[in-house]
């Protein structure tokens, strides 16, 4: 089966998880995830309240991929517990989960509506066709994410920001509290960034909460109310300030680390792309 089809029948398989009351919409404690011989996370525990705008970062390998499919439940934790609104993650239809886009088979024949009207498929079941209501919604997501002049057209004839705007309106159609987004902005140039940002503004003003992956610390400081800094373990959590330190960053990147004066007299850090290059 494809990579796509397999994300889709996780998706199909959701049921709806009601809430604990005062739960936050996402904790984990003391997370660890190991695949064969590498530990992916390692003692992770925080806590999320409804509306945050996370920024994930860290550098290649560091987890923060593991960190989304375990939350998403994709992944299964060895050690520890995640709950979304007090509950276990597997099947919960709150969560909208955007891999990053070099996973998706993107040859798959479908048009941009019909891969938004997934995102209603947990709700509407396999067997029944879509309701009038269901196409409202696809409606209403690809109108958010600017899209509904491209809804007839097929998936791989849109450009990496379309794509990227495409998840997002299928996780809006799903009617997604928890947005989980990895590497949004890798490979898109600065005007899709920008929509991208300006959508997910808008999406946290609406009680939306959010954690994206990146790369770029500046991007993480300057758009996100919170960064999470992670090495395997959870090196910092919370305002950008306290997170992005000389001390965190040579814990996180190490070697890694580039620190460049600006006009200023601000530090820019960033990682480099690619394991293992200079
Ligand atoms: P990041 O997203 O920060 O780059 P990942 O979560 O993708 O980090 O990977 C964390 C670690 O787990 C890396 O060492 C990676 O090689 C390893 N890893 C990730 N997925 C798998 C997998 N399916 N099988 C084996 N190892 C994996």
């Amino acid at each position: 089966m494809s990579t796509f089809l397999q994300k889709l029948s996780r998706t199909v398989g959701h049921h709806f998880s009601p809430h604990v009351h005062g739960a936050p919409i996402l904790r984990l404690r003391d997370v660890r995830v190991e695949y064969e011989q590498t530990v992916a996370l390692d003692n992770v525990s925080f806590e999320i309240q409804r509306g945050d705008r996370v920024a994930v970062v860290g550098p290649n390998g560091a987890g923060k991929s593991t960190l989304f499919k375990v939350i998403a439940g994709v992944e299964r934790a060895s050690a520890g517990t995640v709950e979304i609104f007090g509950n276990e993650p597997e099947g919960h239809i709150c969560i909208g989960y955007v891999p990053q886009r070099s996973q998706i088979d993107w040859n798959f024949p479908v048009n941009v509506a019909d891969m938004v009207m997934m995102g209603r498929v947990s709700k509407i079941g396999l067997f029944r066709q879509p309701r009038r209501e269901d196409r409202e919604h696809v409606r209403r997501a690809l109108e958010q994410v600017g899209l509904t002049d491209l809804a007839k057209r097929r998936i791989n004839r849109l450009s990496g920001g379309q794509q990227q705007r495409i998840f997002i309106a299928r996780a809006l159609a799903q009617e997604a509290e928890l947005l989980l987004l990895d590497e949004p902005f890798m490979g898109l140039d600065a005007a899709a960034q920008q929509s991208i940002f300006e959508i997910l503004e808008r999406l946290g003003t609406r009680g939306v909460t959010i954690l994206v992956s990146l790369h770029d610390l500046n991007m993480a400081s300057k758009h996100f109310g919170k960064v999470m800094l992670l090495r395997s373990r959870l090196l910092g959590y919370g305002a950008a300030a306290g997170v992005i330190t000389a001390e965190h960053l040579v814990a996180a990147y190490g070697a890694h680390l580039h620190m460049v004066k600006t006009a200023d007299g601000a530090l820019m850090v960033s990682d480099t792309h690619c394991e293992g290059c200079e």
